[in-house]
């Protein structure tokens, strides 16, 4: 664990906002950021191709920094990783995002599941399960409204994986893989794990029209989800082109700068559950 902290630590200094002068300070402020109330929650549509409608909303956390101003998640999310602050921040989330699931409850708006993203150092968590099933029960929601985002290295190197992924498939909650087609060549936890949904990684789509292998790829993941009953999500849809390759090889879901970037909760309210 060490040495993979050591990783995230020397990639995540490459690439140092101007903002923060270090680490030290960055991580310093990070501690602090949620009893400053520095983070919120964005959400971004996941769209059903065939009809437009919105399938689902993907929640991606924004830092503001009282001092230093934004900082995006690829610069802070590694060192909230390697620090171990991600499970705090990461419990935030979850938190924040039942809250927003309650409260539209409550308010009568049509229920729309929300995907949260889950590090692997908050998957592999002793009580990771259980903290998902006491969330449901505080907030009354339905499990089928959460759904968890986690990567193939979660899959990989956790050894609990089968018993956690098979507690959240009891409870009902939605399970994606994130980043498909990144990670590992290892296709076996397809097999092994129940697992719903499958996330094309963006890095994909933006080829598409470029690189036939490209495409032959992702054709291949689109009929490998479908044949295993899982539904597949396109991220990164920027392009009509994109789209149009998309529905014509049966991809389901799309998500990207096509259909909305991620927007204030507010927002969202207004443009897509007030409707
Ligand atoms: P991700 O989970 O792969 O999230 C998708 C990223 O792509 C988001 O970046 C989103 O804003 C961006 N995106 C969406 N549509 C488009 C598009 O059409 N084109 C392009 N170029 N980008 C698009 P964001 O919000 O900066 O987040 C970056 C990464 O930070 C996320 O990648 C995820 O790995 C991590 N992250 C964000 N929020 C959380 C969180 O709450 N917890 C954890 N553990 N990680 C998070
Ligand atoms: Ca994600
Ligand atoms: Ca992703
Ligand atoms: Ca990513």
């Amino acid at each position: 664990a060490k040495k993979n902290g050591r990783y995230h630590y020397r990639f995540y200094r490459s690439e140092m906002s101007q903002a923060f002068p270090n680490e030290v300070l960055m991580e310093s402020h990070l501690k602090r950021a949620i009893e400053f109330d520095e983070l919120s929650i964005h959400l971004q549509p996941q769209i059903d191709l065939r009809t437009k409608e919105i399938d689902s909303f993907e929640a991606l956390i924004r830092w503001n920094n009282r001092k230093f101003g934004y900082v995006p998640p690829s610069q802070f999310i590694p060192l909230a990783e390697s620090s171990g602050l991600i499970i705090q921040i990461g419990d935030w989330v979850l938190e924040q995002v039942c809250k927003n699931l309650q409260e539209w409850n409550s308010k009568g708006y049509r229920p729309v599941r929300i995907a949260v993203n889950i590090s692997p150092k908050q998957f592999k968590e002793e009580k990771f399960a259980l903290k998902i099933e006491q969330l449901l029960s505080k907030y009354d929601i339905e499990p089928r409204y959460l759904e968890l985002e986690i990567t193939e290295s979660s899959m990989v190197n956790v050894n609990e994986t089968h018993s956690i992924l098979t507690k959240l498939k009891q409870l009902g909650v939605f399970v994606s893989v994130d980043d498909f087609g990144t990670g590992y060549s290892s296709l076996s936890y397809l097999k092994k794990y129940p697992i719903d949904i499958i996330k094309i990684d963006q890095s994909f789509i933006k080829d598409i029209s470029k690189d036939e292998k490209n495409e032959a790829i992702i054709k291949a993941i689109i009929t490998l989800s479908q044949n295993l009953g899982m539904d597949v999500v396109a991220e990164g849809v920027e392009e009509k082109l994109q789209e149009q390759f998309l529905k014509q090889h049966n991809c389901q879901k799309g998500q990207g700068y096509l259909y909305n970037k991620p927007l204030p909760v507010d927002q969202i309210i207004q443009e897509y559950l007030l409707k």
